[in-house]
């Protein structure tokens, strides 16, 4: 029984009445009579807010989602009553219509208001849903399932999917990174080295949906199963036209298509199904610390349209999950409403949606970074959930290594020169085999065994000796120079009654930029990390002029490997280019091992081991990133199924607790 209830708050003309279930009617001990109510959701009253933004695409005027807020109400509030039926989430849009035809409105999926979460609904079925059981037929294959595929859009060096497939792995699902795009060439190459099995291509995403469009058209005039079509069209071949007479057509099924002319060598093999399109539209748009950023039309920001490309890419090529992140912001700036964009846009095409916030910190890292992650899942699928943490985000005394390396060292592998000798170390040392990384195909791929990267970014001659000036202690930077005082105010300025020292280029010791910087009252210029911290988020710059990035006991910046590792990137992990890109790829990417759990979720999920299960988080097992299980597991990989399961057991109890 289904009622429309009259809007209670925030009643407006316009604006249409509320709708829910009422569940039960009771007299309150005021005498006054009542009804309890469970709510459905239109998509403008759930998260997504005001679908009237998107014009790019809209949702199903009889679409609501049924969630599970309840309360009392006034029994006057109830207008009339409406038809609502429950509709099977698999079916596709026009049988959707046929089977709610004599409805008013019709759900498919629940709404799950704290986890901004839509999800299938596994109870609640009723007879006319149209829902039918070949889901069972599905959940087999699935289940069985131990290889899938990933598409890696705006790919950076490979964060995201390389987390991924770690995580996954260790949940027994093999995900092979099958293609990658991204148009920066430095990027890029750093992502063929560390996947050279992976088709990544050099351009721009919109290029290559571009090409993804073309395709289809080719595949829709051209794919026949018989060759006794005459109304075929001529075939464009180098801009000729072939006019491909009766029985002349022979494709059955396009398997492969090149893009541009003969001199680019690159092709696309798009030979079997993306199951997982990951991917980081950029967003420099959105980021806080953009002073341009368009507040009003958030959209319309040419940084900000890689969202609409991206689901665009995901309506066209309809992958099994989707996986995006994106900056805090996106759920900040203009009331969020890029981050709504992208729920609305994967709710509208159908898909299970969960969207929510993950701190890197909390999965073993001295870093904090907060990312927004959006999960989708086709109705045939499990949704993932999101990993609980593994760690505290605060570190206390956690030492990270003391290399000696000066300001010029060049060198781009050096040996290590001590012991690993924290879990960290050891953990982030772990070979590609140990840490089954798949992406040389089959556990192979050099293991490295160097130092990569240990380099920073050389300090000028200038910056150089007011880096040696700052003094090693917690909580140093430019104030502790000569001659700067700090009002009462918390403004830094220079002493007024001493001559300002210079250095021996005759530049003030104390740049201006830096008494500046925020009026003054930043701590950040020329700022020493130490010991014990955290650091806030990982940059994609390192100069020292307005970011905390000294190292805590030497005359320099932190280098591109300490900046990799603050992200949890192995140390067999190689960067490209020239150095200031090698930071760049670095603090572009998504934490390693936030996507590592996040691959582990999904591998779950996609074997539908959680499926039905009412948790919202899943925990991660134990063992998951504690080094000595980490080596039985790559062992138990190489040697027969049966000791691999003894071995496995035997170590199981080799495995911590995971909380520290
Ligand atoms: N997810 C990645 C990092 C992505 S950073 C990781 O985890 O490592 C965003 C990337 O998008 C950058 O590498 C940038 O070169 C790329 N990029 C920006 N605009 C692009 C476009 N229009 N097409 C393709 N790549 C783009």
């Amino acid at each position: 029984m289904t009622w429309r209830v009259r809007r209670m708050r925030n009643a407006g003309e316009n604006l249409p009445d509320y709708i829910g279930r009422i569940t039960e009617f009771f007299e309150g001990v005021d005498g006054r009579r009542y009804f309890a109510c469970r709510w459905f959701f239109r998509p403008q009253d759930t998260v997504i807010s005001n679908t009237k933004l998107f014009k790019d695409h809209t949702h199903d005027p009889k679409r609501v989602f049924l969630s599970d807020e309840r309360n009392d109400n006034d029994l006057d509030c109830i207008v009339s009553k409406v038809k609502i039926i429950q509709v099977d989430p698999k079916l596709d849009q026009e049988a959707k219509a046929q089977v709610a035809a004599d409805a008013d409105l019709y759900f498919d999926m629940s709404y799950t208001v704290p986890y901004s979460t839509f999800e299938n609904i596994t109870l609640d079925i009723n007879e006319n849903s149209g829902i039918s059981f070949d889901a069972e037929a599905n959940s087999e294959s699935d289940a069985a399932a131990t290889k899938a595929t990933i598409l890696d859009l705006y790919s950076g060096c490979g964060g995201m999917s390389t987390g991924l497939c770690l995580g996954a792995v260790i949940a027994g699902l093999q995900i092979e990174t099958r293609w990658a795009v991204d148009l920066n060439t430095n990027a890029w190459e750093s992502f063929k080295y560390n996947h050279p099995i992976t088709e990544v291509r050099n351009e721009k995403v919109e290029d290559f949906l571009l090409l993804l469009q073309e395709w289809s058209v080719l595949c829709d005039k051209y794919i026949h199963k018989h060759n006794d079509d005459a109304s075929a069209s001529p075939l464009k071949v180098g801009g000729e036209e072939h006019e491909l007479g009766k029985g002349k057509l022979v494709i059955d099924k396009l398997t492969a298509i090149c893009y541009g002319g003969a001199k680019r060598e690159k092709c696309i093999y798009f030979k079997g199904d993306v199951d997982v399109l990951c991917g980081g539209p950029p967003c420099q748009g959105l980021s806080g610390n953009n002073r341009h950023r368009k507040c009003d039309k958030p959209l319309d920001d040419d940084k900000n349209r890689q969202i609409v490309t991206f689901m665009d890419i995901v309506s066209f090529l309809k992958p099994k999950y989707v996986l995006m992140e994106n900056v805090a912001d996106i759920l900040k700036l203009n009331g969020g409403s890029v981050g709504r964009y992208a729920l609305s846009r994967l709710v509208a095409l159908n898909y299970q949606s969960r969207m929510g916030l993950m701190v890197a910190g909390c999965y073993g890292l001295p870093q904090f970074r907060m990312r927004m992650f959006l999960w989708g899942a086709l109705p045939t699928m499990v949704l993932p959930k999101y990993p609980l943490p593994t760690h505290d985000v605060v570190v206390h005394g956690g030492a990270p290594s003391a290399f000696s390396v000066s300001n010029d060292e060049t060198a781009d592998e050096t040996m290590y020169s001590v012991k690993a000798e924290t879990e960290f170390q050891r953990y982030i040392r772990l070979s590609r085999k140990e840490m089954l990384d798949y992406s040389f195909g089959d556990n192979k791929g050099p293991s490295e065994g160097m130092l990569l990267d240990h380099r920073p970014l050389k300090l000028n001659k200038d910056d150089y000796e007011r880096v040696k000036q700052i003094p090693h202690q917690k909580g140093a930077n430019f104030r502790n120079l000569t001659g700067v005082k700090v009002g009462q105010d918390n403004v830094a300025y220079m002493d007024p009654t001493v001559k300002p020292p210079c250095l021996e280029s005759g530049k003030p010791l104390v740049p201006y930029y830096a008494l500046s910087f925020m009026h003054g009252k930043s701590l950040k210029p020329f700022g020493r990390l130490w010991w014990d911290e955290t650091v806030p988020t990982v940059f994609t710059r390192a100069e020292p002029h307005n970011q905390i990035i000294l190292h805590p006991d030497q005359a320099r910046v932190l280098t591109v490997r300490e900046n990799a590792r603050l992200q949890g990137f192995p140390d067999y992990y190689r960067m490209y280019g020239p150095i200031k890109e090698r930071y760049m790829q670095v603090g572009n990417a998504v934490a390693v091992p936030v996507a590592r759990a996040l691959g582990y979720a999904l591998a779950q999920a996609f074997q539908r081991k959680t499926e039905g299960n009412n948790n919202l988080m899943i925990v991660l097992p134990g063992s998951f990133s504690d080094v000595a299980m980490m080596r039985v597991r790559a062992r138990a990989s190489s040697s027969g199924a049966e000791a691999a399961a003894k071995e496995l057991e035997g170590a199981s109890y080799l495995s911590s607790s995971g909380n520290n």
